[in-house]
């Protein structure tokens, strides 16, 4: 008899069950990682309470970390105690974009929680490619935020930042929390905190941000120039509202980058004053893509991990909830009915 374990498994949309399935079987490039922590991503919630996956049932859930505990014969450079976080994208690493280490873009891609199952479970399948060490002095919690925080860097990395950047970032959720932070941690020179959420802006101002703003305010635009004395030079979306897009483009200052990271699932109309600086401040407009590059993982997940461990990034400031597996179903309800403040939740499916 095979060995069970707990899992949430989705059915369809809002149909989420815990059950007892079987362990799964390492193959030979394969690790069987135990899950000591997984959050909830902002893509999981749309996911989760609108559109499903791509197979069903599934389990969802690929922002996790944990602790080896088999291996299988041909891994090559991990052992059964290694604490691991996990890169959730699994590419095909044959593709013309994979070869350019651009994973990103993969054109036959498999992911954990939307293509292969996931972790919201007890234990998971991970072949060596994905293992990534983490550091004795970060914690499980901490390690399965390494996730939001490679999304940050990549989205930092495509704004072309560097210290002495006038910097801000419009949706603070863990990600824009996480650009606060890091961007801070390098040396903007000032950095202002956009969101709509006035307990939001408050944990923003203790990630570092000189300046917080309200997001419904007539004149977010006015303000975030006048904060950053003439606009910001790195200016990131994190939010996905065409609204908060829109102000983050007019936001940006001459010649420098906004980067739309934030998925609005909605057209952006820009104004004609808005074209028009775009043009004539010669700003660059750019996309940012999930988190990768060579070679794989890429720095965002190894310079993530040393953030972690050498205090660069304090998961503590983002994460708001640390629950059990059985609350999977309820809090992905509380969020259907917007019954809950939340930034980072995290699942540990070994807490009684
Ligand atoms: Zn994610
Ligand atoms: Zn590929």
């Amino acid at each position: 008899m095979s060995r069970m374990m707990k899992a949430i498994r989705m059915y369809a949309p809002r149909d989420l069950r815990l059950e007892q399935v079987p362990v799964p079987e390492i193959k030979e490039n394969e690790a069987l990682v135990k899950v000591m922590a997984v959050g909830i991503c902002g893509s999981d919630i749309p996911r989760i309470n609108k559109y499903g996956a791509y197979i069903s049932p599934i389990t969802p859930g690929h922002e996790f970390s944990g602790e080896i505990v088999e291996v299988g014969a041909a891994v090559k450079n991990f052992k059964v105690g290694d604490r691991v976080t996990v890169p959730p994208l699994l590419p095909c690493f044959k593709c013309e974009f994979c070869q350019q280490g651009h994973y990103s873009l993969c054109k036959d891609y498999k992911y954990f929680g939307s293509r292969n199952d996931g972790a919201f479970a007890q234990y998971v399948a991970v072949p060596e490619p994905n293992l990534l060490k983490v550091a004795d002095n970060v914690s499980f919690e901490a390690a399965a935020t390494a996730d939001p925080l490679a999304n940050a860097l990549h989205a930092i990395k495509r704004g072309g930042f560097k210290p002495g950047d006038k910097v801000c970032v419009f949706g603070l959720g863990a990600i824009g929390l996480y650009c606060i932070q890091y961007m801070k941690a390098k040396g903007a020179k000032i950095a202002v905190a956009v969101d709509v959420d006035e307990r939001k802006l408050q944990v923003a101002r203790d990630c570092g941000a000189d300046v917080a703003i309200d997001g419904r305010a007539a004149d977010v635009v006015d303000q975030v120039i006048a904060a950053t004395d003439g606009g910001a030079d790195v200016c990131i979306d994190a939010s996905g509202f065409p609204v908060a897009q829109h102000n983050a483009i007019e936001a940006t200052a001459k010649h420098g980058t906004m980067v739309l990271l934030g998925i609005s699932h909605q057209p952006l109309t820009l104004s004609e004053k808005c074209l028009d600086w775009v043009m004539r401040g010669e700003k660059a407009i750019v996309g940012s893509w999930n988190s990768f590059s060579k070679p794989f993982p890429g720095w965002e997940w190894t310079h993530g991990v040393e953030s972690l461990a050498d205090g660069t990034i304090d998961a503590e400031k983002v994460i708001t909830h640390k629950l059990p597996l059985e609350e999977v179903p309820s809090i992905f309800d509380k969020i259907y009915k917007k019954e809950l403040y939340f930034n980072k939740i995290l699942f540990l499916p070994w807490m009684e």
